[in-house]
């Protein structure tokens, strides 16, 4: 195997025996190879739109499969062949839907070689060799490191972006221009493209069109849960039957809010779930009593210590400890092979295992943060921030955010924010926040200084607030005092990266360590284009910042 998509790849540059993540080479075999036929699907996808035909069936299908080839979604190779099974049924329907098309208009429909001509093996052997065929290795020694590379970042671009579109269409929001370019970047790589301006160009346009995936999902969440308001969540265990929800499928949990209704049972939010709290239509259930826990990486330990049962929507899963594997369950495109997958959204089994847990036997102390600053609730107060930035009260805004993981080198982000002096306001989000969002930062004049805008999609809501801020200064992101520090693990980050790129967004500082899959030329472009940098240490970047 050979996988360099995550930030916690091995040394560095690459997992090639296993996965740091607990991937294992036959999964990363059938990964690889899911992705090859996405490119084949996405071929005949591409060409048929041009002629005027698509068909949703396909569109949702690249998106889904995509996902799944996250880092820590789908660890099931059972799962993952029949998702293999269905993506030949899919190409073959693209194909025809394509053929049609082409023969309906007079044209004589085009041979498509590569990826387009895959058939699946017919046993698992079998397409684990195919999987081994299409590995990134592969192509890193046949194109070079540079080429290999940027293709990676446009495949995990996709990647990022498709689970966002995901989850927006899920709650029934989703845009034709989104769907196309899936296909269109697809095919593109389908060709093995070599030219540098040319990968790079797509890569913003990846960018660029998963900002409109963001505020797609932005519209799916605020249409159906109401616009964040700031909340007060308790952080500490309520005594009785409890249920732990992590991941970031809302719906998912207001499913789960609606069946445990009544039923003598405590929810919980983990990780990247802790911002449903300030949505008013999730926040009404008085039996979502806090937040538990923290981040992702944290859930070995912290699940074994829960009295309940635990629900994973989507990705960050970890191979779950033999204390819990029979109280998790996965839900979505989530899978681990031997934990039970509900499917339909009928969370019976979640619940049965809950009201058979011990529960907490006590309260525990009270004690809250504060959620739900996303962009109407900051912008209700644009005038106030206005204010204090120009009459210097405000010295400075921080974005520091991203998503968090396991190397010690993280504690910069702890650092950073602990010596952000009193002037200056901190805007965090995604499941980076963890790393401080339990302290006490106080507030300037009544603003917050540690304002949590959300979930790692809710990067939205930052642009949204920076875009505002130029706007009422009359002047461009750029110009704002406001720095953008980022933490990356997976490649939601990628995408989102790729969305402040496009957007023109420079300085941006880089870490923990950078992406491997980023080769030292590519960097050199980045550095040239958008000076973005390593983070270095919290005090000699807070000097190179403030000066
Ligand atoms: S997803 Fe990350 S940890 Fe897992 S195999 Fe790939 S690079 Fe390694
Ligand atoms: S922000 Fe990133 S690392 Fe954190 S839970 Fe979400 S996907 Fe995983």
């Amino acid at each position: 195997m050979f996988c360099y998509q995550c930030e916690q790849t091995f040394e560095g540059k690459g997992c090639t025996k296993y996965g740091v993540c607990g991937k294992d080479p036959t999964t990363a075999a059938l990964q690889d190879l899911l992705i090859h036929a996405t490119k084949g699907i996405a071929a005949f996808a591409h060409r048929a739109r041009q002629l005027g035909a698509r068909d949703r069936e396909i569109d949702v299908f690249v998106v889904e499969a995509l996902f799944s080839a996250v880092t820590n979604v789908n660890f099931d190779p059972q799962r993952l062949k029949e998702l293999l099974m269905r993506a030949a049924k899919v190409r073959d329907k693209a194909k025809t839907l394509y053929e049609d098309a082409a023969q309906a208009g007079g044209k004589t429909p085009e041979r498509l070689p590569g990826p387009a001509g895959w058939t699946p093996a017919d046993s698992l052997d079998g397409l684990l060799e195919q999987g081994i065929s299409v590995s990134i290795a592969d192509r890193r020694e046949r194109l070079g490191d540079d080429i290999a590379g940027l293709q990676e970042l446009l495949t995990y671009g996709l990647k990022g972006a498709a689970a966002y579109a995901d989850h927006a269409q899920i709650l029934g929001v989703e845009d034709e221009t989104v769907w196309a370019f899936f296909h269109e970047a697809l095919d593109f790589l389908a060709s093995e493209p070599t030219d540098v301006d040319a990968l790079v160009a797509m890569c913003m346009k990846c960018g660029e069109v998963n900002l409109k995936v963001m505020e797609l999902l932005d519209a799916a969440n605020t249409g159906a849960y109401g616009s964040p308001v700031p909340t007060s969540v308790r952080v500490e265990p309520v005594k009785g039957k409890a249920i732990v929800v992590s991941g970031h499928d809302l719906k998912d949990l207001e499913e789960l809010l609606k069946q445990t209704q009544g039923k003598g049972i405590n929810v919980y939010t983990h990780g990247e779930m802790l911002p449903a709290h300030g949505y008013p239509q999730l926040k009404k259930y008085s039996h979502l009593v806090g937040n538990y826990g923290g981040a992702w990486q944290d859930q070995q330990k912290e699940f074994a210590a829960f009295p309940g049962a635990i629900l994973m929507t989507t990705n960050c899963i970890q191979k779950p400890g033999d204390s819990y594997k029979d109280r998790i369950f996965t839900s979505g495109l989530v899978a681990w092979p031997g934990v039970t997958h509900i499917t339909d959204r009928d969370f019976s089994p979640v619940i049965r295992a809950a009201l058979a847990a011990d529960g907490f036997p006590d309260d525990g102390p009270d004690k809250t943060i504060t959620v739900g600053f996303g962009h109407d609730a900051v912008l209700g107060v644009a005038g106030k921030v206005v204010e204090a930035v120009k009459s210097g009260a405000i010295r400075h805004f921080f974005l520091i955010g991203g998503c968090d993981g396991a190397k010690s080198g993280r504690n910069y982000y702890t650092e950073l924010a602990t010596a952000v002096p009193k002037d200056c306001v901190i805007l965090t989000l995604a499941c980076g926040k963890y790393r401080f969002n339990k302290l006490d930062f106080g507030d300037i004049n009544g603003i917050p200084r540690l304002l949590d805008i959300g979930q790692c999609n809710d990067a939205y809501s930052a642009i949204q607030i920076a875009l505002a801020l130029a706007n009422a200064f009359d002047t461009d992101v750029n110009s704002l005092p406001l720095s953008f520090i980022l933490s990356w693990y997976e490649q939601k980050a990628v995408v989102i990266l790729l969305t402040l790129l496009h957007l023109g967004i420079q300085n941006i500082r880089l870490g923990p360590s950078l992406p491997a899959f980023v080769t030292p030329n590519v960097l050199n472009l980045l550095v040239e284009k958008f000076n973005i940098a390593p983070i270095t240490t919290a005090g000699e970047d807070l000097k190179a910042i403030l000066g």
